[in-house]
Order: C-alpha cells, then sequence, then structure tokens
C-alpha cells in the first residue's frame, strides 16, 4: 500500500531502496538459498497480508537458514490460518478508542495519529494487521484529527504512528509537524516507527533537522527486536539523531523464534545502547488473529527478564508489559 511521494525532481536513496522489494516467496528463497521444502513446510505464499521485504533487510538474513530470527519475523506462515480462541481482528479495542478517524485516544495526555496505512516492511506478528486503515485515512486526510487535537487542550503529547509514519516524503512530514507545531498545547512530539530499522537510509539529514526543530522535545521509538536488526548504518544515523537532541527509545514484542531467550534479549540491548538507544518496552504479543505461534506464556517472559536483570545495568532491561483493553496505561509486568 506504499503510495509514491515526489520529493521534488530527485528520489532520495531511501525511496529507492524502499521500492527494492521482495513480495514474492519464490525469489525470497532463491535470494536467501533456502529450499521451499525447509520452510517448516509452513510458508504461506497467499497470504492476505502479503510478503513484502526490501532487499536491504533481506541482506542481513542469514543464507540457508530457515530459522532466523530475521526471516521469521518477514515470512508468512501457514500457521497464520489458523482460528486461536482469544485472537482476534481488534485485540486492543482500538475502534472504541477512536474519537475521529485517525486518532487513537486512550491515555491521559497522549494521542496517537495515524497517519499512512503503509509499512516498509510487513511484520507477521502486527497488531494492525486488520486495521481499518480506509476509514481513518479517507476523505480529507489528517483534517478530521488536526481539528480534533486543536480543541483538545489536555494532550500534550502527539504520537505519530501509522502504519509507518517515517515512510511519509520529508515534505509531508514537513507539512504535518507544520500543522502540530501551530497547537501552543503540544509539549511532546513521539514518533514510532520501524522504517529506520529496515532502511537506515532513512534517517536522512532532511529528517534529522525536521525531528530536531526546537518546537518541542522529540523522541523517535524504534521497533526493533533482534540485535542483528541494529546495523552499523542505523547507528550512525542514530548518533546524528541524539547528536541533534532527540531522545532515542526502542520498544521490541517478545517473539517466539525471533528473540524468546536471554542471550538474544542482551544482544539486543547492548547493540541498542551501543546505537545511543535506551530499551523502553519489551511487549508481550497482542492477541491478534494470525500471530500466536509468536506467543510467549508470562511465565517464561517474567523469567527471561529476570536473567536480563542478572546480565545488564538496569537501564538495559526494557520494561516487560502487554497493553489490556480498558487499562488507562500499559500494564507494566516486570522491569
Ligand atoms: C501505547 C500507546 C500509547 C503510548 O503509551 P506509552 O506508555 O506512553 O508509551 C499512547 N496511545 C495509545 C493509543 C497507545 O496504544
Ligand atoms: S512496521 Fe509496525 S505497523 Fe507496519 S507491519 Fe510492521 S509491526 Fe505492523
Amino acid at each position: 500500500m506504499i503510495t509514491q511521494e515526489a520529493d521534488g525532481w530527485q528520489v532520495p536513496e531511501w525511496r529507492r531502496q524502499q521500492a527494492d522489494l521482495v513480495t514474492d516467496l519464490d525469489q525470497l528463497c532463491e535470494l536467501l538459498e533456502l529450499d521451499r521444502a525447509d520452510l517448516a513446510a509452513g510458508a504461506d505464499p497467499a497470504s492476505d497480508f502479503p510478503l513484502r521485504v526490501p532487499r536491504a533487510y533481506l541482506d542481513r538474513i542469514e543464507k540457508g537458514n530457515p530459522a532466523d530470527p530475521l526471516l521469521r519475523q518477514v515470512l508468512a506462515h501457514r500457521d497464520e490460518r489458523r482460528e486461536v480462541p482469544g485472537y482476534g481482528p481488534d485485540p486492543l479495542d482500538e475502534s472504541a478508542h477512536t474519537p475521529v478517524p485517525g486518532v487513537l485516544h486512550k491515555y491521559h495526555g497522549r494521542a496517537l495519529l495515524v497517519v499512512t496505512g503503509a509499512c516498509a516492511v510487513h511484520c507477521r506478528y502486527c497488531f494492525r494487521r486488520h486495521f481499518p486503515y480506509q476509514t481513518h485515512l479517507s476523505g480529507g486526510r489528517w483534517r478530521a484529527a488536526l481539528d480534533w487535537l486543536a480543541r483538545r487542550e489536555d494532550i500534550q503529547e502527539v504520537i505519530l504512528s501509522g502504519g509507518d509514519p517515517l515512510t511519509l516524503s520529508n515534505g509531508r512530514l514537513r507539512q504535518l509537524l507544520d500543522e502540530l507545531a501551530a497547537l501552543p498545547h503540544l509539549r511532546r512530539l513521539r514518533v514510532h516507527t520501524r522504517t529506520p530499522v529496515v532502511l537506515p537510509a532513512r534517517l536522512d539529514q532532511e529528517l534529522v533537522e525536521l525531528l530536531a526543530r526546537p518546537r518541542w522535545r522529540t523522541t523517535v521509538v524504534f521497533h526493533a527486536n533482534h540485535a542483528r536488526e541494529i546495523s552499523p548504518q542505523l547507528a550512525m544515523a542514530c548518533a546524528d539523531l541524539g547528536a541533534a537532541g532527540v531522545t532515542l527509545l526502542n520498544q521490541s514484542v517478545l517473539l517466539a523464534g525471533v528473540n524468546d531467550d536471554s542471550d538474544a534479549l542482551v544482544a539486543l540491548s547492548e547493540a541498542l545502547h551501543e546505537a545511543r538507544v535506551l530499551p523502553y518496552y519489551l511487549h508481550q504479543l497482542d492477541a491478534v488473529a494470525g500471530a500466536a505461534h509468536f506467543a510467549v506464556d508470562d511465565r517464561r517472559a517474567l523469567a527471561l527478564v529476570r536473567e536480563m536483570r542478572g546480565r545488564l545495568p538496569g537501564f538495559l532491561v526494557p520494561r516487560l508489559a502487554r497493553e489490556e483493553p480498558g487499562e488507562d496505561a500499559k500494564t507494566v509486568l516486570a522491569g
């Protein structure tokens, strides 16, 4: 669902990388030197949430390894079709917290804007994989959300989300930030994104300048789940963002077969720290239909966090959290 937006006459490098995609299972297998028969007999070429992997991300997947933790995050699996009790299309009851299209408002002082439905990559565990983006983004895109925000002086923090807000061009982001900057009650800007994890080139100088505006305190929350996703290019871009005064955090999802062992989680925290990013949340999986095969039970999750505590400084241990519909904050289980 990527809409191409021209940024003047020159196509930025990240745009080129974003468009250089693998969407075909046979091509994926060929590039990764995998035999389809090795893919746990489970890869699903006909998923309704299609395979979408930029080659820049593919380069970090180990060739010939059907169990690679990065591969597992992007490869549609037949288990996704299994109906599992308790797993549904809207596990967080987001539709009940939509005051106007494009806004999710659950927590005090913070509002989340759904600014696009596009993502650089399709993550199999995505809790918004069944999200009704068309109802949020139809018609006068953003207008209703901006008008709502203008009236809500109790909101101090706006969170750009989606989809992935950094799939928007710098030009579109600038338009949005200009509108938001005119609302005097907004003190904090937060951007939740996985795009730079997949395409570090997205953090170009123009974006760094946009995010570092002195208008407010900006926090970027990356969504990385594995140490190998923190590439040297991402670390370099983070150094620029950090130097520009942007606070850098990461949230991950605890995913069976991806990061559900303490070595993987410790390595992730260490790699984040090297890149000047602090771990924020480690989320228990949201019960979205199609993702049950990624679930890790709470006992195991708590044991993993205890192991992290024994091996890392406190500031590198993320808060293990779950989102429970109807609560006034995310539920912290540990950390
Ligand atoms: C997760 C979430 C937030 C942010 O919660 P924090 O605990 O501040 O990170 C805000 N709004 C919505 C709707 C959310 O789902
Ligand atoms: S980038 Fe985020 S919103 Fe997009 S598919 Fe992945 S988890 Fe879902």
